[in-house]
């Protein structure tokens, strides 16, 4: 497995070897969701590169930057029993510049939601995407449902750019308690980490109301909200597939999605039904 930090050496390499790739982003602090990913990558593709950079661009001030776990050396163990080819772990000056070019979220989809809660979030996060799959110029890159606003916009990204790439949506994996994994997980505390249960059980209810023919959503998010206190809940929403709010549930095109403070730990999680 190589390592490699800067972007033209990884450019040259990759280009050199002229195969099909398949590329996973990370932040690191890796976790069986991320591997979730490389499985993915492994299987289409001849070359796996995983990128780890905890991107500045995307935390707002006063958010968890500094704290951000970090643990390269186990991260890097993990990529190479995953099987990866090549780990990207650049720092934040081999990626960015002075007053650069920006590539900046859309005003409606990317401030509705996680955009309304974090805004300028997604310009962050699509500003460092853009860069690494220009940088990587995979065949597919590996996102998770589990950030399904942030895989949304990713997708609206290569269409409005037209980036020559496929992106793969991966389901979540939870841990056996039905908690989405997250590497911000290792900030909850025992009782914290059994109230952050509320979520999951919050969307598993909503899939059960469903399935008993329940699709108004006004309802279901009322017994979401209830299950969900006294947690502080930033939103809970029904969207369809283009991140628009529904009033009734139609399954095959529809998120419900949660987000709430657990703490002072923000954890997402959703379902896609
Ligand atoms: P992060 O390191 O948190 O930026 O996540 C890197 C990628 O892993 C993103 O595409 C996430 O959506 C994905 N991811 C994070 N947690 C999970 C999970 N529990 N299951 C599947 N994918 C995940």
């Amino acid at each position: 497995m190589k390592i490699i930090s800067s972007a033209n050496e990884l450019k040259k390499y990759l280009r050199e070897q002229n195969k099909s790739i398949g590329y996973v982003p990370t932040m690191g602090a890796l976790h069986e969701g991320h591997i979730s990913l490389i499985r993915e990558a492994r299987k289409n593709n001849a070359l796996v590169v995983v990128s780890i950079f905890v991107n500045p661009t995307q935390f707002l001030a006063g958010e968890d930057l500094q704290k951000y776990p970090r643990r390269d050396e186990a991260d890097k163990k993990i990529c190479e029993l995953a099987g990866v080819d090549i780990v990207f772990m650049p720092d934040t000056q081999a990626l960015y510049f002075d007053d650069e070019v920006k590539i900046v979220a859309p005003n409606v989809r990317g401030y509705v939601l996680e955009g309304a809660t974090r805004p300028g979030h997604f310009s962050g996060v699509l500003r460092v995407v853009m860069k690494l799959l220009n940088i990587v110029k995979p065949t597919h890159a590996y996102f998770g449902k589990k950030d399904a606003q942030q895989l949304n916009l990713i997708e609206l990204m290569v269409k409005h750019y037209f980036l020559d790439v496929t992106i793969v949506p991966v389901d979540t994996v939870r841990d056996s308690d039905g908690l989405a994994l997250s590497s911000r997980n290792v900030y909850l505390s025992k009782e914290e980490r059994q109230e952050a249960l509320k979520i999951p059980k919050s969307l598993y209810h909503a899939s059960k109301m469903i399935s008993n023919g329940i699709i108004a959503t006004q309802e279901i998010e009322a017994e979401m909200l209830a299950i969900l206190e006294p947690l502080e809940v930033g939103y809970v929403a029904i969207v369809n597939r283009e991140f628009e709010v529904v009033k009734e549930v139609s399954v095959g095109n529809c998120i419900i999605l949660v987000e709430a403070l657990v703490g002072s730990t923000r954890l997402l999680d959703n379902i896609w039904l």
